[in-house]
């Protein structure tokens, strides 16, 4: 098994200008030779083992309950390892992990539609645009199979056909239907099921679990990541936590764009400060714009709302022909109505990926065909579907979210379109990992939407609560104990190690710093703003212009944050604004590297569209002969950029022009 690559200031580098720099050296994935269909198999086969006896020795810090990180901690507790289970919420079922709606997918081939595994791993190749890394999706593909098994036996109810088999649907991208669900909600139930499996550790005594502990940094002595610094968010106590070994399963950081579909909880703060410690960070630009969220109403509002992918297996996306009819949609007879995706890619018409349908959504908006109040949504139409189906069947399907789409517009889905835009919803970046799931970092391991590898440049429906459930389950607590293996007879670093010291209190001076700007603006306003710059010039679709318009804004903005902030209340006590603002100062610094990668990455790919590369017909255009590779940054102490790269090969599936026409 090869090392993690390590990123130090000797790789020769050079300054393309842009105020970032390029190294010459290659990241090594790590992932076996041959034949990528067998190399999980080889790799496991090769991993060096703990002893049952031995196990308890060694301690494993979990930051993370969601469905990464309960099923990390969980199945290490379960192995006998003494494990330390981290989380901001109250609970480890708070994760953000429930709010997934639609379903997941899985590799199993039981209806009679052609699926397999390869066709599993083609089509998340093809869907993240030739940008994710093949061996990692195809060890996806493979442990997808086993993963419905475990969840169904740890208590997920999934949906079940009349004769009792599991039931599967169709999400975008793919022409079988391999996504298991549970209703509207099956984040919500894999997320019950994960955090009873890990509160069975807790009360058996492997897992200790910390609620409302916030990560601020980590701890990094002798090279390799050794522990954790957090802070109680009800008394305001900083204190540390040493270990063997650190998994970050902290989820993904869409909420940078202020509206999102994600919890406004959601944050940066772990992946980025451990990203300032040394971590590379790959591709952090690849971020997914959902085409099925409630279209932004008012300027104080505060996120967006999906409406899950689900819902286009039967609703049909439609604009009005003529750009500002402005007619109801009962009045506009069928004849003068665009169903755009039906139109230009009948193949998988409603179920086009989700770069493709917001790309596409975003066009018919910006051309004046826009609907609702502000011209800034398209229409999900179920007319057609309830008069084929019948409301009971509909509402079997989709009532959870029908009456969520009610409570949160006031119109009734049922007797009128849904109205629905393009928003932030899933970041494809994230910490770099090799093969075996360790970052840059000996000793740091990353899973679940904090990672990046499976999902390239655009993420497939329901294929992240399965790449969250694959490394909680099955690829981390493999991968996890090879490391601790090396270990044996270490004991963890010492409470008083200075590197325990030091970054407490370096810790203790970012909180002071931020209290005493002692200006007159809260950190909600910077993060608003910095959303706006970033839709703007990091969004949908991007250019030269408007990712140097946004870099610049954004230095502008951070100035002013630094100047002007005003954090309330005490930093010793529960105090909300104070987490805020933190967060916020670590997204302006990770939006600036967002934009930098954006600018960096010069073709399009998946959800990165740059509107100078674009084929005749809109879509994105590839260079595979200079981009063919994943960008991996550093950012050195002095806030230098340095991009290093992995390259990317492609053996089961070749590089391809990508085509849902
Ligand atoms: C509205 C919505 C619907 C979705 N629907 C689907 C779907 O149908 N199918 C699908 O496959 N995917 C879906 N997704 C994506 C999927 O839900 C997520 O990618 C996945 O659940 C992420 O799981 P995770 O374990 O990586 O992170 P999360 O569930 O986000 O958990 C992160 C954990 O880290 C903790 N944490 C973070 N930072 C810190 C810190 N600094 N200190 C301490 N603790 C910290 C949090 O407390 C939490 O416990 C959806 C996403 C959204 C937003």
């Amino acid at each position: 098994m090869s090392a993690a690559a390590e990123p130090s200031a000797s790789h020769t580098a050079s300054d393309p200008g842009g105020g970032y720099r390029i190294a010459h050296d290659l990241l090594d994935s790590g992932a076996p030779d041959g034949d990528p269909a067998t190399a999980w198999q080889r790799r496991r086969d090769d991993y060096r083992l703990v002893g049952p006896l031995n196990r308890r020795n060694f301690t494993v810090i979990v930051v993370g309950t969601g469905l990464a990180g309960a099923g990390c901690a969980a199945a290490l507790g379960e192995l006998g390892y003494t494990v330390h289970s981290f989380t901001y919420h109250d609970a480890p079922r708070r994760a953000h992990s429930v709010a997934a709606q639609g379903g997941i997918n899985a590799a199993r081939a039981r209806t009679v539609d052609n699926d397999s595994l390869h066709r599993f791993v083609v089509d998340t190749v093809k869907g993240g645009d030739y940008r994710a890394r093949e061996a990692d999706v195809y060890r996806l593909a493979e442990e997808s199979v086993r993963v419905i098994d475990h969840l169904d036996a740890i208590g997920a109810p999934f949906a079940r056909e009349y004769g009792g088999t599991l039931a599967t649907r169709s999400f975008g991208g793919v022409q079988v239907s391999r996504t298991y669900y549970t209703r509207g909600q099956t984040g919500q139930q894999l997320q019950v099921a994960a955090s009873q499996a890990l509160l069975r550790q807790v009360a058996a005594g492997t897992v200790t679990l910390h609620t409302r502990q916030e990560m601020l940094d980590l701890i990094v002595a002798d090279g390799r990541a050794q522990g954790i610094v957090v802070r109680d968010l009800v008394t305001g106590e900083l204190s540390a936590q040493t270990a063997h070994a650190v998994v970050l399963a902290t989820g993904g950081y869409g909420t940078v764009f202020y509206q999102s579909t994600l919890a406004r909880q959601c944050n940066a703060t772990a992946a980025w400060r451990a990203h300032r410690r040394g971590a590379l960070l790959a591709s952090p630009s690849f971020v997914q714009f959902h085409p099925t969220a409630l279209p932004v109403s008012a300027p104080w509002q505060s996120k967006t709302t999906l409406m899950s992918e689900s819902l286009r297996n039967d609703g049909r996306i439609w604009v009005p022909a003529a750009a500002g009819d402005d007619r109801p949609p009962g009045q506009i007879p069928d004849a003068e109505r665009d169903y755009y995706l039906e139109r230009k890619y009948p193949r998988f018409g409603n179920l086009t990926p989700r770069d493709v349908a917001s790309r596409a959504a975003r066009e018919q908006i910006e051309s004046g065909h826009g609907v609702g109040p502000l011209r800034n949504s398209v229409y999900l139409d179920f007319a057609d579907a309830l008069a084929r189906h019948g409301r009971d069947t509909i509402a079997e399907r989709y009532g959870n979210l029908f009456s969520m789409y009610h409570d949160a517009t006031g119109e009734d889905p049922y007797r009128q379109p849904m109205r629905i835009a393009p928003a932030a919803h899933f970041t494809m970046g994230g910490l770099w990992s090799n093969y075996d799931q360790m970052t840059s970092i000996p000793g740091l391991f990353v899973g679940g939407e904090a990672g990046w590898g499976y999902h390239g440049a655009n993420r497939l429906g329901a294929n992240s609560l399965l790449s969250a459930c694959v490394d909680g389950w099955f690829t981390l607590p493999y991968a996890v104990p090879d490391y601790l293996a090396g270990l044996l007879g270490t004991p963890p670093l010492a409470q008083d190690d200075e590197a325990v010291i030091t970054t407490a209190q370096q810790v203790q001076e970012r909180i002071d710093a931020l209290t005493g700007v002692g200006g007159t603006v809260g950190p909600g306003v910077f993060h608003r703003e910095l959303g706006e710059i970033l839709y703007r010039g990091c969004g949908v679709a991007r250019s030269t212009d408007s990712l140097t318009a946004a870099l610049g804004e954004i230095g502008e903005l951070r100035e002013r944050f630094w100047s002007q902030l005003r954090v309330t209340g005490s930093p010793g006590t529960l105090n909300p604004e104070l987490e805020k603002a933190g967060r916020v100062a670590d997204f302006l610094e990770l939006a600036e590297l967002m934009c930098v990668d954006a600018l960096d990455r010069d073709e399009s790919c998946g959800a990165h569209f740059r509107v100078d590369h674009q084929t005749g017909d809109g879509e994105a255009l590839r260079d595979d002969e200079h981009w063919c590779f994943a960008s991996a940054w550093e950012t050195r102490p002095d806030g230098t950029a340095v991009r290093h790269r992995e390259p990317l090969h492609f053996t089961a599936v070749p590089l391809a022009t990508r085509n849902y026409r």
